[in-house]
C-alpha cells in the first residue's frame, strides 16, 4: 500500500499535473475583466474559463442564442439546471431585498441604454410607461406575463463565482481567489495559511480603500462608479431604483458584501446600493452569515460589526474613522 502510494506520488511529481503549483490567468466574459490565481492542477484555468464562458452563454440577457433571451422573447423557455437555479435564487432576493433588487428591471435599464451603449435619459413618461412592466412578484412559475422581462446581470458573477469555487473544491484546491470584475471569492487561505487579503476600490479614485482580510468568502462590490455616462453635468450610474426606474440617490457611493454564498453577496450589494445606509442597516440586522462595507457620497466608512479587526483602511482613508455597525 505504502509502495503503490509512493510511486503514484512520484508519478505526480513527474507530470507535475497532481501538484498545487500556483496558476493565473486573465480573460474577458460577462464584459467584465476575470482574474484567477489558484493552487490546483493544470487544467483548472482552462476549465474555470469555459465554466464561467458556458454560464454567460446560458445567462446573457443581450446575445440571441442564450436561455435568458429566448424566455424573454417567448415568456417561456427550456431552462438549463443552473439557469433555473439562479432565476429562483435571485426572486428570492427579490423578496428578501422587498424588490430593492428586482430582476424585471431590465426594460429600464435598456432603456437607459445600460445594456446596449446607447446611453440615454428617457422621459417620464417613457419611465413611467415600462414601470408597469417592472414587477417580480408577476413572475410565477418561471413563466413571463406579456411584457415582462428579465436581467439575471445583478446576481450572474457572484453565481459564476460560486460555482467556479465549487469546481475549484471538487478538484482539490485549497487556495485560490478569483476576482470577477468586482465579485471577488477568496477560497481557504493563502497558501502558508494566512487570510487572503482583498483590496476594496475606493469609489472617488483608482486607489485602494481597504484591504479586507477573508478566508472561504465572496466580497462582492456594487457602485455607481463601475459603469455610468455623463450627461448635462449630470453622472448617471447603471443601478437602478425600481421604485422610481432612475439611477439610485440614496447617498451611497459603493457598497461592499461579504459572505459564503457569491450569489447572494451579488444581490445584496445591488440591492442595498439602491435601499442606501438606513434601510440597509436594517435589513442587514435580519441576516446571519453576512457582512458589510458603506462607502458615502460624503466619503464616510461604515463596516458592520463581524469585519471589526479584518478591515484595513488605505491610502487617503488610512486616519480616517470607521464607523461600525452592530445588531443590537
Ligand atoms: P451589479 O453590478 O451587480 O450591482 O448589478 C448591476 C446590473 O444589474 C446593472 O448593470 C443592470 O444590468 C442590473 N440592474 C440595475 N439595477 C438593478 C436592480 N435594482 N435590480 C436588479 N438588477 C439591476
Ligand atoms: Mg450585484
Amino acid at each position: 500500500m505504502r509502495r503503490a502510494l509512493s510511486a503514484c506520488l512520484a508519478l505526480c511529481l513527474v507530470l507535475g499535473s497532481c501538484a498545487a503549483q500556483k496558476r493565473e490567468g486573465t480573460f474577458f466574459a460577462m464584459d467584465t475583466v476575470m482574474d484567477l490565481t489558484v493552487y490546483g492542477d493544470e487544467d483548472i484555468l482552462t476549465d474555470t474559463e469555459a465554466l464561467i464562458r458556458d454560464l454567460e452563454q446560458r445567462l446573457s440577457v443581450t446575445r440571441p442564442d442564450s436561455e435568458i433571451y429566448a424566455l424573454n422573447e417567448t415568456g417561456k423557455a427550456a431552462l438549463s439546471e443552473d439557469t433555473e437555479a439562479l432565476l429562483r435564487r435571485a426572486l428570492e432576493i427579490c423578496a428578501l431585498t422587498d424588490g430593492a433588487l428586482d430582476i424585471t428591471v431590465y426594460p429600464v435599464v435598456r432603456a437607459w441604454g445600460f445594456t446596449t451603449g446607447a446611453y440615454r435619459v428617457p422621459g417620464a413618461e417613457e419611465l413611467a410607461a415600462l414601470l408597469e412592466k417592472v414587477d417580480y412578484t408577476k413572475i410565477s412559475g418561471l413563466t413571463l406575463p406579456e411584457g415582462v422581462l428579465v436581467d439575471l446581470g445583478a446576481v450572474a458573477k457572484g453565481y459564476a463565482a460560486d460555482r467556479a469555487a465549487a469546481l475549484w473544491r471538487e478538484r482539490g484546491v485549497e487556495s485560490g481567489l478569483m476576482n470577477l470584475g468586482g465579485n471577488v471569492y477568496a477560497l481557504g487561505t493563502k497558501p502558508g495559511g494566512d487570510p487572503w487579503r482583498v483590496g476594496l476600490r475606493d469609489p472617488f479614485s483608482d486607489a485602494t480603500l481597504a484591504a479586507l482580510e477573508v478566508t472561504d468568502s465572496a466580497v462582492v462590490t456594487s457602485g455607481g462608479y463601475e459603469r455610468y455616462f455623463e450627461e448635462d453635468g449630470v453622472r448617471w450610474h447603471h443601478i437602478i431604483d425600481p421604485a422610481a426606474g432612475t439611477p439610485a440617490r440614496s447617498g451611497l457611493a459603493s457598497v461592499t458584501v461579504v459572505g459564503a454564498e457569491g450569489t447572494l453577496c451579488d444581490g445584496l450589494s445591488t440591492a442595498f446600493f439602491v435601499m442606501g445606509l438606513d434601510r440597509a442597516s436594517a435589513l442587514w440586522r435580519t441576516l446571519e452569515g453576512v457582512e458589510a462595507v458603506f462607502v458615502t457620497e460624503e466619503r464616510e466608512i461604515f463596516i458592520t460589526e463581524g469585519l471589526e479587526g479584518h478591515f484595513q483602511p488605505m491610502n487617503d482613508y488610512k486616519n480616517a474613522e470607521i464607523k461600525v455597525i452592530r445588531r443590537g
